[in-house]
């Protein structure tokens, strides 16, 4: 086991505490491998190379060559940047007891008694007056949810969660406001600030954990595991005559991609579509195009856990450290079907990783991601895929140090099909 790649996925994590950051993340990356950044606004350019595109915080990426014809495929890697987590209220300064606190709200499906005990810094974008935007990332625990005392609960077994009641944090207000704090470390007058989008994120560094380091210990593995995992995908893809890679990751699947820079909007399509028109191609060779591509929508799975293993369906038990897995489910909650099992199966075979296959308990209800969604929006044959975790949208998650290269590897060889 090389345990490179995933102590690589940990600074990944630790400099993206929000989508835009992901997005920052990943675009430095993007530049370092020689890609140029487009602007929406612009002409796409009409010779091939490698590019990019950032619509707050999703991100849309390929190359094409100069063998490409405008009716080549697509190969997509589809994942998404933002994770369940606390937010910020627009008007926040609350003072009960005396003491600073601010009004918090879940984003997403967050796991909420997770969040409570938690050392937590705040980061995100602001909006400034004059049109441009700032991201800040505040590293140090400034906020924290003091969860109640076990003599103060009612039955010592648990505490309720109330999300209007219980998740107010707690920061220390020698003076001023909490926004005062953001601006003067975001470096801006508080007076430019005219809008903003701030979200806490767990301070603790992302670690390997266990005797031989064979866990990850993380906040946000859900997703950004594959925003890394497509991207060295990405970054390592062979050219491959007849394919032309893409990279799409999406804000918004943790509240349902309806924006207008989640999987449900025009992004990807439009992007892939003025690849074809300033190649020289018609819209009549999009359609051809799409006809001919395969998305590979990457989200986490769940492993087995082995405290809970009657929650798993009992003939898709998911290992940790048993490679990247394929989703599944009959009512398409999974956009996956036969054709695209098909595909990634070779792709996998291809990268020499082993491939496990999950579906939900029948008796419960199943998350769902991108795969569906995007699929509906562009008409592209899509699979689900993803890596096992452990404590899906809880503030700190739990994956296999081993799995995290095995991915990468059948993402790439997805994206450069042999
Ligand atoms: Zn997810």
């Amino acid at each position: 086991m090389t345990i490179a790649p995933a102590a690589e996925l940990c600074s990944f994590i630790d400099a993206s505490p929000t989508p835009f950051h992901v997005c920052r993340t990943v675009a430095s990356e993007l530049d370092a491998a020689g890609y140029r950044r487009l602007d929406e606004r612009d002409a796409w350019p009409t010779q091939p190379g490698e590019f990019y595109v950032v619509r707050g915080g999703s991100l849309v990426a390929w190359s094409t060559s100069a063998s490409d014809a405008p009716s080549d495929a697509f190969r997509v890697v589809g994942g998404h940047t933002d994770s369940p987590n606390l937010r910020l209220k627009q008007r926040h300064d609350l003072a009960p007891e005396g003491l600073g606190v601010v009004a918090l709200e879940p984003y997403g499906g967050a796991w909420l008694h997770s969040w409570l005990d938690r050392d937590l810094g705040i980061a995100g974008r602001l909006s400034l007056r004059d049109g441009t935007d700032v991201l800040v990332h505040i590293e140090e625990a400034v906020l924290r949810v003091p969860q109640l005392a076990i003599h103060l609960s009612a039955d010592r077994k648990g505490v309720e969660v109330d999300p209007q009641r219980h998740l107010n944090g707690l920061w220390s207000a020698a003076s001023g406001t909490f926004l005062d704090l953001v601006t003067e470390r975001a470096g801006v007058a508080q007076r430019d600030v005219v809008g903003f989008e701030l979200m806490t994120h767990d301070t603790q560094s992302s670690a390997l954990i266990g005797a031989a380091s064979d866990l990850v210990s993380a906040p946000r593995l859900d997703n950004q595991v594959t925003c890394f995992a497509g991207l060295r995908a990405l970054l390592a893809a062979e050219p491959t005559p007849g394919v032309r890679p893409v990279l799409a990751l999406f804000d918004h699947e943790e509240v349902g991609s309806t924006s207008e820079r989640g999987a449900q909007s025009d992004l990807l399509a439009t992007a892939l579509e003025r690849i074809v028109l300033a190649a020289g191609g018609r819209r009549d060779d999009y359609h051809r195009a799409i006809a001919a591509s395969v998305c590979a929508s990457g989200d986490m799975a769940h492993a087995t856990h082995p405290n809970h293993a009657d929650r798993h369906e009992p003939l898709h038990h998911i290992a940790i450290g048993g490679g990247p897995v394929l989703k599944l489910h009959p009512n398409l909650r999974y956009a996956t079907d036969a054709p695209g099992t098909a595909h990634f199966v070779r792709a996998c075979e291809q990268a020499g990783v082993p491939l496990q296959r999950y579906e939900h308990r029948a008796d419960l209800p199943c998350g769902s991601t991108i795969g569906p969604l995007s699929a509906a929006r562009t008409g592209m044959l899509t699979v689900d895929v993803g890596a096992p975790q452990l404590a899906m949208h809880s503030a700190r998650e739990t994956m296999g140090t081993a799995d995290v290269e095995p991915y990468a590897l059948a993402l790439s060889a997805f994206l450069s099909p042999a």
